[in-house]
């Protein structure tokens, strides 16, 4: 379907992480810049464009599920599937109906190009070459006016191969972005009004092009005039630099917040999974940020039902989680990917042993939220304000509390001074000062 100002429509769809999410808000700047119109997934368009995500089985299922969807609601569209699941399962995909493109993650910022080029394959066309491991630039900046905080690219892939991942396949070996392109983007959205930029990539901690390194970058940004706040999304354990907290801990548009996968908090089972340390290196690395840095919000990944964790061991896990300085955690249930060296382990979990493992590790996450959210109370925090719906004004704070106000005039994107007074469920309420 052309529309009626005759440009080809075309829409997205994200699944998986916040790169993914990233990465489309730059791949949809280039299809705009290219001329085409971008329209609403629930629209009608000629191209569908889903970026998948392999990293679990629900990821895979529902690519299938979405595509589904896109021939019910929008049967005459042509879909490009591209990313994580297109790099490992491009075979299957080409399966599915009315799929035009799968394009792996090496070729996939070139999308825009490729459909120009090619908008009606007889065939569906298979683009999903080996990652190299250059260092790489994106020409479009992640510009999302949907939202008030931007992420940006700055590293891909990773060389750790932890026995359940597939991303260092899926998504290649670590390489970085070149340091230059990163701030000409980094500008792009701060002059875009972007005042809050999240640090996004694979294996950020890893960072290196042409001696620079993580702490190069923030050094960096944090010149931006413009830029009010960097957000780390998430640093691996054993890559994070001493300087990173000491500086957090001082006047610095850092923002006071770390997301470290844990995964799991029995020594045997992290052995199993090939991760880089032990949970008392864990613990005392924890323990040094919670002392430097007055407030620091720490969250956390955590896996349950790895292949041949015992009870015992989960319950190593869930007091380790309790008694920690943690204050979040994201509860993956384990899934069996075809490339992680863990598919051949033994000792598979039920998935009822699977669920209740969960549900009590997300109980325990609930109660160590609210912990942290009441150590806030009666506090001063500055809000950066994000959405107004129905006379109530919300945003985040540095130390990524959710934060609501009574409120009718427009502040979106704004910094306020809140006093944080009351806890009403994931939210703390306060007033403006
Ligand atoms: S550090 Fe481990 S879990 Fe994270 S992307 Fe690399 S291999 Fe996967």
């Amino acid at each position: 379907m052309i529309s009626s100002d005759n440009q080809t429509t075309v829409s997205f769809y994200t699944l998986g992480c916040r790169l993914n999410q990233s990465e489309t808000a730059s791949i949809e700047q280039s299809f705009a810049k290219d001329g085409f119109r971008i329209v609403d997934f629930k629209q009608p368009a000629d191209v569908v464009i889903i970026n998948t995500c392999t990293v679990t089985e629900n990821g895979d299922a529902d690519t299938r599920r979405l595509v589904n969807k896109v021939n019910r609601i929008n049967p005459a569209a042509r879909i490009a599937l591209i990313g994580c699941q297109a790099q490992v399962q491009k075979s299957k995909l080409t399966e599915l109906p009315n799929v035009a493109w799968v394009v792996g993650n090496q070729r996939k910022m070139d999308i825009a190009e490729i459909v120009a080029q090619l908008p009606q394959p007889a065939e569906p066309t298979v683009i999903a070459p080996t990652i190299t491991r250059d260092p790489f630039t994106i020409p479009t900046a992640s510009i999302d006016s949907r939202h008030t905080r931007a992420n940006i690219k700055i590293q891909d892939g990773c060389d750790f191969f932890c026995s359940f991942c597939e991303i260092p396949y899926a998504r290649g070996r670590a390489r970085s972005r070149v340091f230059d392109d990163i701030l000409t983007e980094a500008r792009a959205l701060t002059a875009a009004g972007h005042q809050e930029l999240v640090i996004t990539g694979i294996n950020v901690g890893t960072y290196q092009y042409q001696g620079y390194g993580f702490m190069d970058v923030i050094d960096a940004l944090e010149q931006i005039d413009e830029l009010k706040r960097i957000r780390i999304s998430s640093i691996e354990p054993t890559t994070i630099p001493f300087a990173l907290f000491e500086r957090m801990s001082k006047t610095s548009k850092l923002c006071r917040h770390l997301h470290i996968p844990l995964q799991s908090g029995d020594d045997a089972v992290l052995a199993a999974m090939k991760r880089k340390y032990t949970t008392r290196e864990f613990l005392d690395f924890i323990q040094h940020v919670e002392d430097t840095v007055d407030e620091v919000c720490i969250g956390t990944d955590v896996i349950v039902g790895f292949p041949g964790e015992s009870e015992t061991q989960f319950q190593a896990t869930e007091d380790f989680l309790r008694e920690a300085p943690v204050d979040y955690f994201h509860v993956f249930s384990y899934s069996r990917r075809y490339l992680a060296k863990s598919q051949d382990m033994a000792g598979e979990q039920t998935p009822p042993i699977i669920q209740e493992r969960s549900r009590r590790l997300r109980e325990l996450g609930q109660r160590k939220r609210r912990m942290f959210h009441e150590s806030l109370v009666a506090t001063d925090q500055l809000v950066l304000f994000e959405q107004l719906k129905n006379g109530r004004l919300t945003g985040i704070t540095d130390n990524y509390v959710r934060v609501a106000v009574d409120e009718t005039e427009a502040l979106c994107n704004h910094f306020r001074a809140v006093n944080l007074q009351s806890i009403e469920g994931d939210v703390i309420f306060g007033k403006i000062k």
